[in-house]
């Protein structure tokens, strides 16, 4: 079904990504005539995809899904005459004129490069994670939500995810538990005024779990609070956790990133190898949403433009 690669094919434009980020970049690069391929191992949309709404995008006044998002910036890309093929990125050889990216389903070949790969859930690393990973423990409300319909679930994190899937949850879990680290919560206030008070969520504050316990199944956390050093288990029939994320750049050597990982670019997405580009949340950046992943997409694609004269 998925096109395989083509040896002897070399691309004006690859883009390693399919959220909003890489597919703004297939837009413009399509338009702009350029051959353009697009390469994602999971889904088109990015991490938008598995959110349930997307509420504060410009010109959609009453939300969209996060799934319906992605899948109209794919048809939108698809339609300026770009190509999606689904692999995943084993290594980029991002210097010289010709860039390779070796992947699942072979090489690839271009005269210019986007990295748009985004990022990936942050892990704990409490004893536990690994095995309860899929059988309790979740990254993905919106996937797995239903699954703890009247059950008892917590979220970890204080952050903007975990208020807003902490609040998505109370369509299903009969009690949602937010557990963070601290005393006040990093989310936006808009979001924090609607959790605080909501008559399904408690607060544990101050609080950091130490380890995920069970049979088959999670049941049990480990938690401790941070401030009187007490530790003691609570009960629960699932968690998601949202403790920020890690930009997905292992796979590419040789270009400047800052100590987390996130690539440093110009204002123009220039990285430091010429005619490799970056976009979107993998690059060290203030704000990291929809819009100005689409943005940056948008100029990275132009100045592949530039780039190939
Ligand atoms: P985040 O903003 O980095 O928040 C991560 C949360 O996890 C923080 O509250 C942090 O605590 C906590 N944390 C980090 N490491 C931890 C550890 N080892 N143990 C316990 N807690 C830990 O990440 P995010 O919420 O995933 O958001 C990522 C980006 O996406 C942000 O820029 C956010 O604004 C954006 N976003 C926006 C929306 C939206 O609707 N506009 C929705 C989702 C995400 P501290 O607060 O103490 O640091």
């Amino acid at each position: 079904m998925y096109p395989k690669a083509d040896d002897n094919k070399i691309y004006d434009l690859i883009i390693l990504g399919a959220g909003p980020a890489g597919l703004t970049a297939a837009i413009y690069g399509g338009r702009a005539n350029l051959s353009t391929l697009v390469l994602e191992q999971m889904v088109s949309g990015g991490e938008i995809a598995t959110t349930d709404q997307l509420e504060n995008y410009p010109g959609f006044p009453q939300g969209i899904s996060g799934a319906e998002f992605g899948q109209l910036l794919e048809q939108q890309a698809v339609r300026f005459g770009a190509e999606i093929i689904s692999a995943a990125i084993d290594e980029v050889d991002p210097e010289g004129d010709i860039k390779k990216v070796s992947t699942s389903r072979g090489d690839f070949y271009g005269r210019t490069m986007v990295v748009a790969s985004g990022t990936s859930p942050r892990l704990l690393g409490v004893p536990g994670e690994e095995k309860y990973r899929g059988r309790g423990i979740s990254f993905c409300a919106t996937c797995d939500g239903f699954f703890f319909r009247d059950k008892k679930v917590a979220v970890v994190g204080g952050g903007d995810s975990a208020v807003k899937e902490a609040l998505y949850l109370t369509r299903f879990a009969r009690e949602v538990i937010l557990i963070h680290r601290r005393d006040e919560l990093r989310a936006v206030s808009a979001l924090q005024k609607q959790i605080l008070g909501h008559p399904q969520v408690t607060f544990l504050w101050d609080t950091v779990v130490e380890e995920f316990k069970g049979d088959q199944n999670l049941t049990t956390l480990v938690i401790k609070n941070v401030k009187d050093s007490t530790t003691s288990e609570l009960p629960v029939d699932g968690v998601f956790l949202y403790v920020g994320r890690i930009p997905n750049t292992g796979f590419l050597k040789g270009v400047e990133k800052d100590p987390q990982g996130y690539i440093i670019t110009s204002e123009e997405m220039e990285t430091t190898i010429s005619g490799l580009f970056a976009a979107g949340d993998v690059r060290r950046k203030f704000l990291r949403q929809v819009i100005t992943a689409a943005a940056d997409g948008a100029i990275a694609a132009m100045m592949a433009v530039r780039y190939l004269g």
